[in-house]
């Protein structure tokens, strides 16, 4: 495989943006080598700058449901920029949108959009905070919730503690509030509610993708919702991998367990920049300007962006069996992988919720994030590279979710584990 023109590309990047990227992940770092630079994508296809083709399980970080340049996305986009690419004035598509997920979500009255998951975590924490009157919010280790400061804190692992911040620029200060605790481990969190009288909510990924694919189990969310309830403390699920992703409704078609409030991502954008928050009416009535709680954005509700949504969503909502399809797709993918795996003596941990899959290289099943990190990291450098050589481009970590996405087909599925097998018994 010819990558010269992907690594000048890198040292040229390297030259003017920190790292040679936009976001940290996408440098390659824990695999080794260099990041591929894109050309362009093709359904189930990305083509590299060097021509090389590979088939995407990354579909830019979930967003892509129906891969790269979807039709029907595509006429949407373009059709919106033929008539202006921004207005900071209402239109009529924000409130389609809003309508289609708030008929979607019994937990969701109203929504507002934004424009990246990072802004829409971090506006429903102030909202949290507003509405409860407290400042104390309560976090799990190896839960991602965008990169906003009382978030950054370090997934430390054991001792359930008051975080301190795991990035420079992070003042303590403001991480003080930012409760730590480990998931699945519902003790953990009892353990915060003795320590603080003044926990505004807890926030968590109900199904993690962030430390790969780690769902939480169901009991667990109960025992979240009843915390919750005693102490009147919100439940925020961070969806903004999992809606439309894990099933039509995230978590929230596969478990029973109700959240106060909701944040979206990714797939809600259709590719384009979009984050959303939502809730029931009497949290959402804090909200500016018809309440105190202040949040804002130039280019929120950006109609490009609103028309790719859209036309996303109804194209999920349009097409039978979709996830089931997906969910089909991913299993036989992992579990080809498994069975390549141990074949080789290699033992492999796997998880699948719809269109999200994961795979671990540990000997235990994966829970929470201590048992992520007991994951050989190496044999996973080793398989992403060389997987990578026979065309199949999955995310550059061992701590990442894979995604199925429509365009992807059965055949490529075969193909891909075929490679498996004999990458496999070649990094053994
Ligand atoms: C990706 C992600 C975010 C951050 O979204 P950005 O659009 O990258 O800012 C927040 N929470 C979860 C669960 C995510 O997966």
């Amino acid at each position: 495989m010819n990558t010269a023109n992907s690594k000048k590309a890198f040292e040229l990047a390297q030259n003017v943006i920190p790292g040679g990227v936009d976001s940290p992940v996408r440098a390659f770092k824990s695999v080794g080598g260099t990041p591929i630079f894109i050309e362009k994508g093709e359904g189930a296809y990305l083509v590299d700058i060097d021509g090389n083709r590979y088939v995407d399980f990354v579909q830019s970080w979930g967003p892509l449901i129906f891969g790269h340049c979807d039709k029907t996305i595509e006429l949407a986009v373009v059709d919106a920029v033929t008539k202006g690419l921004s207005f900071g004035a209402p239109t009529q598509v924000e409130t389609k949108l809003a309508s289609k997920i708030c008929d979607m979500f019994d937990s969701i009255d109203k929504i507002r959009f934004v424009s990246s998951g990072t802004e829409a975590v971090m506006s429903a924490i102030r909202l949290a905070r507003g509405y409860t009157g407290r400042d104390d919010i309560l976090k799990f280790e190896g839960c991602y919730h965008g990169h906003s400061d009382s978030l950054l804190v370090q997934a430390g692992s054991g001792a359930v503690t008051f975080g301190t911040p795991s990035s420079p620029g992070v003042p303590a200060d403001l991480t003080k509030h930012t409760l730590l605790a480990k998931y699945n481990d519902i003790d953990s969190v009892k353990k915060c509610f003795e320590n603080s009288k003044n926990i505004a909510c807890i926030i968590l990924e109900p199904i993690a993708g962030n430390m790969g694919l780690v769902p939480a189990d169901e009991k667990f969310l109960q025992e979240l919702r009843s915390i919750c309830d005693e102490h009147e403390t919100l439940l925020i699920f961070d969806e903004v991998m999992s809606g439309f992703r894990a099933s039509l409704k995230g978590s929230q078609g596969i478990s029973n367990v109700v959240p106060d409030m909701v944040t979206f991502g990714k797939v809600i954008g259709g590719g384009m920049p979009v984050g959303a928050f939502g809730a029931r009416l009497e949290i959402m009535n804090k909200l500016s300007p018809d309440g105190p709680v202040y949040q804002a954005g130039t280019l929120s509700g950006n109609p490009v962006a609103m028309f790719a949504g859209l036309a996303s969503l109804e194209k999920i909502l349009e097409t039978k069996d979709l996830y089931s399809e997906f969910e089909q797709k991913a299993k036989r993918l992992v579990e080809g992988f498994k069975k390549a795996a141990n074949k080789n003596g290699i033992e492999l941990q796997i998880n699948v919720r719809g269109s999200m899959f994961g795979f671990f290289f540990n000997d235990m099943p994966v829970k929470n994030f201590d048992d992520a990190l007991k994951s050989d990291t190496d044999m996973f450098a080793k398989f992403h590279q060389a997987m990578l050589k026979e065309g199949f481009y999955f995310a550059c970590s061992q701590f990442e979710t894979g995604f199925i996405c429509a365009a992807i087909t059965d055949e490529m599925i075969n193909d891909c584990i075929e490679s498996a097998q004999k990458v496999l018994s070649e990094i053994k």
